[in-house]
């Protein structure tokens, strides 16, 4: 369960989230939509604390606080994070990537974190590049690469901010697959996209936002078929 309180979110005295309220439920899956700007990445990035938020705010975390201190690692080890530009570590395998958060914060043995990484590589149909380096992989493979490895930890929430926007159109389908498989597995996903097809297919919850806050939030069949909002209805007849 992911509980966002009245958050608010300051870059100097620019306001960039305005007293956000969400509760997301565990196994729920939430796509975010909403026009460039409108603060849906620093929304995502305020849940592992990647962005510091005011303290009058509150995210928790399976009841845990987000807040800076001892317990943010615990938090940062339940939700993984997949990022648009895939963001691998350059001089370490395929495999050795998603070893690297086991091995480093659970202090898990080399061969057991290997093993789980064969596991998790095959999962996301990707076995036979486990030993090369992300260079050498195409965008969608290195994607399904950076999936395995948020996997690795085993977190209760994943977090993706736009994860096929940096793709060739032809690489989009193998990835959201994998997305689409993970969503019945019971973990909890957040979803920046603007991916329309996936939202109606596999979001439970669809949140619209615009200027920092949420404008309108339901299933996909009512916030992208029949939004109530004007401004819901703006944005999809310019990106539909
Ligand atoms: P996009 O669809 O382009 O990714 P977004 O909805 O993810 O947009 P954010 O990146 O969350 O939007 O940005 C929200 C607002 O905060 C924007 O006005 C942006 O310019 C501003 N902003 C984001 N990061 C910073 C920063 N590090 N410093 C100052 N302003 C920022
Ligand atoms: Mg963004």
């Amino acid at each position: 369960t992911v509980s966002i309180r009245a958050l608010n979110k300051f870059y100097g005295t620019f306001q960039a989230l305005r007293g956000i309220d969400l509760e997301i439920a565990k196994g729920e899956v939430v796509c975010v939509i909403g026009p460039s700007g409108s603060g849906k990445s620093t929304l995502i990035r305020c849940i592992n604390r990647l962005e510091e938020f005011s303290r009058d705010s509150a995210i928790l975390v399976d009841g845990i606080p987000v807040v800076a201190g001892r317990s943010l690692a615990k938090v940062r080890a339940e939700v993984g994070m997949v990022f648009q530009n895939f963001n691998l570590f350059p001089h370490l395998t395929v495999r050795e990537n998603v070893m690297l958060a086991p091995r480093r914060v659970r202090g898990t043995s080399r061969a057991e974190a290997a093993n789980h990484a064969n596991a998790l590589l095959a999962r996301v149909g990707i076995a036979e590049q486990a030993d090369k380096y992300p260079e050498k992989l195409s965008g969608g493979q290195q994607q399904r690469v950076a999936i395995a490895r948020a996997l690795a930890m085993e977190p209760q929430v994943l977090l993706f901010d736009e994860p096929t926007s940096a793709l060739d159109p032809e690489m989009v389908g193998e990835v959201l697959d994998v997305m689409k498989a993970l969503a019945g597995t019971g973990v909890t996903m957040i979803v920046v996209t603007h991916e329309m097809g996936f939202a109606r297919q596999v979001a439970d919850r669809v949140i619209f936002m615009d200027g920092g806050e949420v404008i309108e939030t339901g299933p996909p069949e009512q916030v992208l078929g029949a939004p109530r909002e004007q401004r819901t209805q703006n944005f999809l007849s310019a990106v539909l």
